[in-house]
């Protein structure tokens, strides 16, 4: 189902009006964790101001350590949900469990699976029937037929709008947090139909990186853009160091605006 065969070319999925496809980058960006409404508002300012289409926010998020920040959970979805009313974004959300799926699909226009969940196949067959699109993050040692089998317990469940997302893998090199690899959207776009995303934030892990990261992105012809911006990076309760802030987003949107889609 999602293999490239039988489709001419990348499909386009749309969230709530929002097309993610060949025909442009699509930015979406916004806090990692949702903390705060006025957190969530501000960032979400930052992302429109950069371009973003779409907000991103984790409410439920999936941390190394379990005494890390968890999110706020179905309180982090309503200020997801409020800050879109403000601002228009349509959301994009992580869903970790699949008893959380129906209540994550009711806030989200957009349900995002993680790289640790990539081959929890039990969550990957409950939002493949609740009917949204779905973001398919890489797993974090995953081969590009792992994912797209991965991708395929969705579309088996009749939903086809699955939009994958590389976000680096795992390497020997220490300097950054995870190893782009910016092979995955040309060999992507040979293998299947589906549109491919970067998330440079989450494979470099430091802000400096993303930047150059998304034009490298933008330069093999990734469909889109997954970053993260918080108006308090030094104070943020999950990834403060990869987070964009003010300075950065006038570099971003000029990336994003002034490079073409698709070589
Ligand atoms: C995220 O995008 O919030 C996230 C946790 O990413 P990943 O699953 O790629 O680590």
């Amino acid at each position: 189902l999602v293999s490239h065969e039988n489709h001419l070319r990348t499909s386009t999925v749309h969230v709530r009006g929002v097309p993610i496809g060949p025909d442009s980058v699509t930015l979406i960006a916004g806090p990692c964790a949702v903390e705060t409404p006025e957190q969530t508002l501000a960032a979400a300012e930052m992302a429109r101001k950069a371009g973003a289409a779409l907000l991103r926010g984790g409410a439920y998020k999936p941390r190394t350590s379990p005494y890390a920040f968890q999110g706020l959970g179905v309180d982090g979805l309503k200020i997801l949900a409020d800050v879109r009313t403000e601002t228009g974004l349509p959301v994009v959300t992580e869903v970790v469990d699949p008893a959380d799926v129906e209540v994550v699909a009711e806030y989200a226009d957009m349900l995002q699976i993680g790289t640790r969940n990539m081959q929890n196949f039990a969550l990957l067959q409950a939002v493949g029937a609740v009917g949204k699109p779905v973001l398919l993050k890489r797993g974090l040692t995953a081969t590009y037929e792992e994912w797209l089998m991965a991708a395929e317990y969705i579309a088996q469940r009749g939903n086809l709008d699955i939009v994958l997302c590389e976000r680096g893998v795992r390497s020997f090199e220490s300097a950054i947090r995870n190893m782009l690899d910016v092979s995955a959207v040309p060999m992507v776009h040979q293998l299947s139909h589906l549109p491919i995303l970067i998330d440079p934030s989450h494979a470099a892990g430091r802000r400096e990186l993303v930047v150059p990261l998304s034009r490298a992105a933008i330069g093999v012809g990734a469909d889109g853009l997954l970053i993260d911006v918080h108006p308090h990076p030094e104070t943020a309760k999950c990834d403060g160091p990869q987070a964009l802030h003010g300075a950065d987003l006038d570099e971003l949107e000029t990336a994003v605006r002034t490079l073409p889609p698709a070589l």
